[in-house]
């Protein structure tokens, strides 16, 4: 055998790079010990080997699981993540400080506002600037591909705040004012308790403009003394004082959010994240 082309393997853990050089005549024998070190050997849907070092294992299966149940969203600049849940992160794929030490990679939550239209929004960075988009636009980009010549995102079942994937699909306008359905009946809830129906969309915006934004949210702005929910949505509704109960709901949800999140690997914020 010709000694110069014996060239040699390098085995290296996925995530952090920390390896070593070893023979090629040994990399089987070695993989085979590597499990005993503490390494994870993880063989992957397209023939080929991942190595974790002792320090990265534990994040390899939150990775896993979170490319499952994630699309990197198309075109921007970084690495952002659409969750199957309609949320956006940026994903941080090279090992980073944080304040204590260093983890090989994160997945930080964004913040978001809700804009006029009762869309959520978040920034992400575009051509070099930081730019707010719809979050549904993004998540749509990332899990239905491209629009091709329909313009706009529509929410199946009419909820602006619910940006699952299941719940978005490409749409032209005029498929998008089909859904937007203005005899859909409200209900007002003032701020005493009092109820008030309207039979439409259109007989509640003559009592109050903001009734369909309002009817939009996800959220109870009471500034005005009353908010609209959708009739439909307020009967899901279990009988009991509504609004106590959805505000229960509304935390209770959050709490199994922040869970789920936490399985996947996405932290909240940028700071103290990422903990195992
Ligand atoms: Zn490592």
């Amino acid at each position: 055998m010709d000694k110069c082309k014996s060239v040699s393997a390098r085995l290296c853990c996925a995530l952090c790079g920390r390896g070593f050089d070893i023979e090629p005549s040994q990399v089987e024998d070695c993989l085979e010990i590597l499990p005993d070190m503490g390494w994870l050997v993880v063989d992957s849907s397209d023939g080929t080997t991942d190595l974790f070092c002792p320090s990265c294992s534990p994040w390899a299966e939150r990775l896993s699981r979170l490319s499952e149940h994630s699309r990197i969203v198309p075109g921007l600049d970084g690495t952002f993540l659409a969750l199957d849940t309609g949320d956006i992160c940026e994903f941080y794929g090279k090992r980073s400080w944080d304040g204590e030490r260093w983890v090989p990679w994160r997945c930080v939550l964004l913040p978001t506002c809700v804009d006029q239209g009762g869309y959520i929004r978040v920034s992400v960075r575009e051509d070099g600037s930081i730019v707010q988009r719809p979050a549904h636009r993004l998540v749509a980009e990332a899990w239905l591909g491209e629009g091709g010549e329909l313009p706009i995102v529509d929410h199946i079942n009419r909820r602006r705040y619910d940006n699952r994937p299941e719940n978005l699909r490409w749409a032209s306008y005029e498929q998008n004012n089909a859904n937007r359905d203005y005899t859909r009946p409200l209900v007002a809830i003032g701020d005493n308790g009092s109820v008030v129906e309207f039979k439409s969309v259109t007989a509640a915006q003559q009592f109050s403009r903001r009734a369909m934004m309002s009817a939009n949210r996800d959220w109870f702005d009471f500034s005005d003394g009353f908010v609209f929910v959708y009739k439909d949505e307020y009967d899901d509704i279990e009988p009991g004082p509504y609004i106590e109960q959805m505000l229960e709901a509304g935390s209770k949800k959050e709490v199994a959010r922040m869970r789920y999140f936490d399985w996947l690997g996405v932290s909240k914020s940028r700071r103290g994240a990422s903990d195992a």
